[in-house]
């Protein structure tokens, strides 16, 4: 393990810290190392080295935050609702001003570009928190008269009291975005939280654990456990206070999380991995069908649950498209995640990295040619593109991989059919909307599909017809946090989003008074 941390580079500044941090427990309102006092490797993805040092948390460590989280529920769900919109708001504030370290530490553990950290990620995480804060103030619950035949009536209303303690597990891809979007609404039903971000990305958390002191959010009310899924996941889900799991990941995880908290009657919110149809008809505004279709691809190196991997074209245009999107994405530029002009960043860890160019040689295998990309890319040569100051030169010897776009490849291969998660997506061509559609819908997963059509009728039919949880139409990840959220087959159970996320942090209950006897 080395035992420098590599120096990050934000603008014109230069950040050099000459030991490794550690990453530590936020819990009780305090920031702890974990009971096992041992850490884990954190990983630089541009870099492929260790830059920090995770705590690798346990069962105590669990049992203590989970503790905390109740001790502090008496308290959180009845503190007023204005009380928790103004604390919630302070860590929107902070979130905002520090956008610019919270963007440099997201592309630093995650290899995303620091644009993409900046404009995306961080703004969608203070997003999150404002947008829970306000509907904390708006939540309002049901009531119905009743007049039964004979006129005995009633009034019946709905409480809708906070769960208690919940747990909240997310993924790496979009660490900070992720997390937040659990535990605002959790924190905004009134529930104390235990949250797990993932090992592989666990800093943004940590730097938010210390905007959460700042803010004044009460001890206990969130509580961050670093560690890895097996053992610190593992201890949330089975914890007989933790009523309630939030998790996003992938379709197998969920599948064993599910296993645990079923027969102990837990709520669940899975939101799971996808493989989304991204269908361009021949009647498409051309122009933008294509830009948005390589932003649907590659964003984020393809590390995007709602990335359209597969993309059908109608035949008409199939040749155009294929040669103009191929041109297109072969100009994307591999490179440094800090640099301004780097479209693709480096891939999150080794292990990703293995998986995802497994499955180029799978598409190759299978018949698949490959139109651009289908390598990895090494940047070891190229160590002087940060400003040095007095800290020695770096390599970037971490993870890249070319995009990669693949033809030739029916709709049922494994290629087309398994999540891949990274900078590859296969194109095929179409010949009528019923073949489209059923090639689209033969995948386990539905979380999210594209349709390019000028054509209002055909627009409205095929997203009917689309077996996923969202559509868009002549769009792409346009988001309002007011609509539902989540995906349908194996993408998973449940939707996040607007009151969907309270009600599901929420537990109702049907009050019944009676109000009058019927007339004598
Ligand atoms: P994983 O399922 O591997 O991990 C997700 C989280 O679960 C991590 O924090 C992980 O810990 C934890 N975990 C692992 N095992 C267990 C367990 N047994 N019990 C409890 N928690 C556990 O997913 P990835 O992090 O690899 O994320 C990529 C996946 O997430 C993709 O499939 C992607 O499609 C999906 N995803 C879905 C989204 C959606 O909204 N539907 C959005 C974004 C991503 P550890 O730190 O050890 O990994």
């Amino acid at each position: 393990m080395s035992a420098i941390l590599p120096f990050c580079v934000s603008d014109s500044k230069v950040f050099s810290i000459a030991t490794m941090e550690t990453i530590d427990n936020y819990i009780d309102g305090k920031i702890v190392p974990p009971a096992s006092g041992s850490y884990l490797d954190n990983f630089e993805p541009a870099m492929g080295e260790v830059y920090s040092l995770i705590a690798d948390s346990g069962e105590r460590d669990v049992e203590n935050a989970v503790a905390a989280a109740k001790d502090a529920f008496a308290g959180w769900s009845t503190t007023p609702a204005e009380e928790r919109f103004e604390v919630m708001m302070r860590i929107v504030a902070l979130i905002e001003r520090d956008l610019d370290a919270l963007a440099l530490a997201e592309s630093v553990d995650n290899g995303k570009t620091l644009a993409i950290a900046k404009r995306l990620d961080i703004p969608r995480a203070a997003s999150n928190f404002r947008f829970y804060a306000t509907a904390a103030m708006h939540i309002a619950n049901e009531s119905h008269e009743t007049t039964q035949a004979g006129g005995v009536q009633a009034l019946n209303y709905t409480l809708r009291q906070p769960l208690g303690v919940v747990g909240c597990i997310s993924p790496w891809n979009l660490p900070l975005y992720l997390f937040t979007w659990k535990i605002a609404p959790a924190i905004a039903a009134g529930c104390t939280v235990v949250a797990k971000p993932s090992e592989v990305t666990p800093m943004t958390a940590f730097m938010l654990a210390k905007l959460c002191i700042e803010a004044g959010l009460p001890p206990g009310v969130l509580n961050i456990v670093h560690g890895t899924g097996p053992k610190v996941g593992a201890a949330i889900v089975p914890h007989k206070d933790v009523k309630a799991i939030s998790f996003t990941g992938g379709t197998k995880t969920g599948e064993e999380i599910a296993k645990v908290a079923g027969p102990m009657f837990k709520k669940l919110s899975l939101e799971l991995g996808g493989k989304n149809p991204n269908i361009i008809f021949a009647d498409c505004n051309y122009e933008q069908a294509l830009a948005e279709t390589r932003r649907a691809a590659f964003a984020n190196q393809g590390e995007i649950c709602l990335c359209g991997s597969r993309i059908f074209v109608e035949r008409p245009i199939y040749e155009r498209f294929k040669a103009d999107f191929v041109a297109d994405v072969s100009r994307l530029k591999v490179g440094d995640p800090l640099e301004a002009d780097t479209d693709v960043g480096a891939i999150v860890s080794k292990q990703h990295f293995d998986k995802i160019m497994s499955y180029i040689e799978l598409a190759k295998a299978e018949g698949g040619t490959i139109l651009c990309g289908g390598n990895a890319v090494d940047l070891t040569a190229k160590t002087e593109t940060r400003p040095v100051g007095s800290v020695p030169t770096r390599r970037l010897g971490g993870w890249y991989i070319e995009p990669t776009v693949i033809e030739g490849l029916g709709h049922d291969c494994r290629t087309n059919q398994e999540e891949i998660f990274g900078p590859v997506a296969t194109i095929m061509p179409f010949d009528t909307e019923d073949e489209v559609i059923t090639w689209a819908n033969s995948v386990r997963y539905g979380l999210s599909a594209t349709v390019w059509t000028e054509n209002l009728s055909r627009a409205h039919r095929v997203a009917a017809k689309i077996e996923s949880g969202i559509v868009w139409v002549n769009c792409w990840l346009l988001r309002d946090l007011r609509t539902p959220f989540g995906g349908v087959k194996d993408s998973g159970v449940g939707r996040e989003g607007g009151f969907e996320a309270l009600r599901f942090f929420t537990e109702e209950k049907n009050v019944c008074v009676k109000l009058s006897e019927p007339p004598a």
